[in-house]
């Protein structure tokens, strides 16, 4: 297949500014694949990229990573076929670092250096919301048959809320409360359920929560969320809000777990926990970030085996040629937005 010179792309211009333009594509260089775009997701880490909060990030940037496609051509030391549909994990290490060699790669000491083998794609690389994407093979995972390009761009995000769970020592049985029932938390709920908790509580608000509560054995507004003071085996803050990670403290039971994975941005300071809760409960709380040691290679058994519906948590559609209109539609939460999906692959 002869690859276009030129493709269609969103563009991150400057700090607050983006257009939808041609630009080259983009070259492969080894043990890179290209990408073909199928399917392709914004979330509020775009919103943090586009207003400058990543430092990393360099302008002009071309973002997007929660995506899938098909491989269209190989950089050289690479064997995947051309036509294999894949999924990508955004986090690819330098493989030699300390982090690196525990399996920590999302942890890379060497952030943001490419010559070192790191790539944080859509982040410090050319990300999916783009006709192709040029993508280390170290972050593609070859997507199983009965899982469409549709759910394989949920590859990053279910991995997220596998290791979240993974990280709290999810027990069957266990009693679970999740706040955020945002895309990453009602992921994190729905694996839940599959890993065999007894129980699993989304807290949230309005009206959203109650669209969606049926992915949980049971929904509380956060207004109520006292009720749930001191009963969680393990708790789950997906929200990215200080008073989340205050009422997700208070929720755990003694001797219970707290993972915070929302807060992935600077800036959010935790105040008015009595530290007795946390010493006296003897809690473990813990801090989640991403997806490492495979996280999202097992997340997608679960996409396959129909444990996980990523397909509802899609409220929008759209080409990439109207990003304007998805990206008003999630940033402003139109209509219920939970995930907008482009479809660049699909043209105009
Ligand atoms: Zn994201
Ligand atoms: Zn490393």
């Amino acid at each position: 297949m002869s690859l276009p010179p030129r493709m269609r792309a969103v563009v991150f211009e400057r700090p607050g500014a983006f257009t939808v333009t041609d630009v080259p594509t983009p070259r492969t260089a080894r043990g890179e694949a290209l990408v073909r775009v199928h399917a392709s997701m914004v979330c509020a880490t775009d919103q943090k990229i586009l207003a400058g909060k990543f430092p990393a990030t360099k302008f002009p940037h071309v973002p997007g990573h929660e995506f899938s496609g098909e491989v269209v051509a190989v950089g050289e030391g690479v064997t995947l076929a051309p036509g294999t549909r894949v999924g990508v994990e955004v986090h690819v290490g330098c493989g030699v670092c300390d982090r690196c060699r525990e399996g920590m790669y999302t942890l890379c000491l060497n952030y943001g250096k490419r010559e070192t083998g790191h790539a944080h794609v859509g982040f410090t690389t050319g990300g999916g919301l783009a006709e192709y994407a040029s993508v280390p093979a170290a972050a593609l995972h070859e997507l199983p048959d009965d899982v469409s390009f549709e759910a394989g761009a949920w590859t990053d995000n279910l991995g997220i809320a596998l290791w979240a769970l993974e990280r709290g020592r999810l027990a069957a049985g266990d009693r679970v409360v999740v706040f955020g029932p945002g895309a990453i938390g009602l992921c994190a709920a729905q694996l839940a359920r599959a890993m065999g908790a007894g129980e699993v509580t989304l807290v949230g608000r309005g009206e959203r929560l109650w669209r969606v509560d049926d992915l949980a054995d049971d929904a509380v507004d956060e207004r109520d969320v006292e009720t749930l003071k001191g009963t969680a085996d393990l708790v789950v803050e997906f929200a990215g809000t200080a008073d989340a990670a205050r009422q997700a403290i208070g929720t755990a039971r003694r001797g219970g777990r707290v993972v915070l994975g929302g807060s992935t941005g600077v800036g959010t300071e935790l105040s008015g926990v009595d530290l007795s809760t946390i010493v006296r409960g003897n809690l473990d709380v813990l801090g989640s970030l991403a997806n490492p040691k495979g996280a999202s290679a097992r997340a997608l058994t679960f996409l396959a085996r129909g444990k996980v519906d990523v397909a509802r948590l899609v409220t929008h559609h759209f080409p990439l040629a109207r990003f304007d209109e998805a990206w008003r539609t999630f940033t402003e939460r139109r209509d219920g937005a939970i995930r907008v999906m482009l479809h660049p692959a699909a043209g105009t």
